[in-house]
């Protein structure tokens, strides 16, 4: 067995993020939501937000016609910012690999985002990007234990976990 931890979260170096609110991520990337975000988001009175389940298993935000999220404003603005999936808080990284064995997570920047924010503040990444990173592991350990049908600190767990955060999939509830 082993422990359940993501703590360290290592962003590339030298990234200096800062979000510059140009939406642009918000028309390039439809999040996905969890039962939990689900729950917070109707919470707010919002129903009919998700579309069906992609190719990797993830319910999707609905796209408007223009193709941008279904919760983006004129003004570029989130309407559920402060209940706003564990994606969009990531801002434009992404988990690329989690070593259990010595608890990192190792975060990258996603390219095809272009974003405008790399390299325009001061910080490497806001606190709000560093808890989504660890929550997107606990959530894919989570969820491939109950898919396993294992504990969650089995060492398979933890390795079947992180073939999902390479790959980027998640794992299936089996019929
Ligand atoms: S994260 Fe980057 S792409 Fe997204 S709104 Fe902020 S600055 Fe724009
Ligand atoms: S939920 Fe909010 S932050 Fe996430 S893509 Fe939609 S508008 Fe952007």
């Amino acid at each position: 067995l082993i422990a359940l931890k993501v703590e360290n979260v290592d962003f590339p170096d030298g990234i200096a993020f800062k979000c510059k609110q140009c939406g642009s991520c918000c028309r390039f990337i439809p999040g996905d939501v969890n039962a939990e975000e689900k729950r917070l988001i109707e919470a707010k009175g919002f129903v009919g937000f998700l579309g069906a389940p992609d190719s990797t298993g993830r319910t999707l935000i609905r796209r408007k016609k223009d193709g941008s999220c279904f919760f983006l404003t004129g003004k570029n603005k989130c309407a559920i910012y402060d209940v706003r999936p564990m994606i969009c808080r990531i801002g434009p990284f992404q988990v690329k690999d989690w070593d259990y064995k010595n608890n990192v997570i190792t975060v990258e920047t996603r390219l095809d985002l272009a974003c405008p924010g790399i390299h325009a503040g001061s910080e490497p990444a806001s606190q709000d990007a560093v808890k989504a990173a660890q929550g997107y592991v606990r959530e894919m350990v989570e969820l491939t234990a109950k898919v396993e049908k294992l504990p969650i600190t089995a060492e398979e767990v933890a390795s079947i976990a992180r073939k999902h955060i390479i790959t980027n999939t998640v794992p299936f509830l089996k019929e």
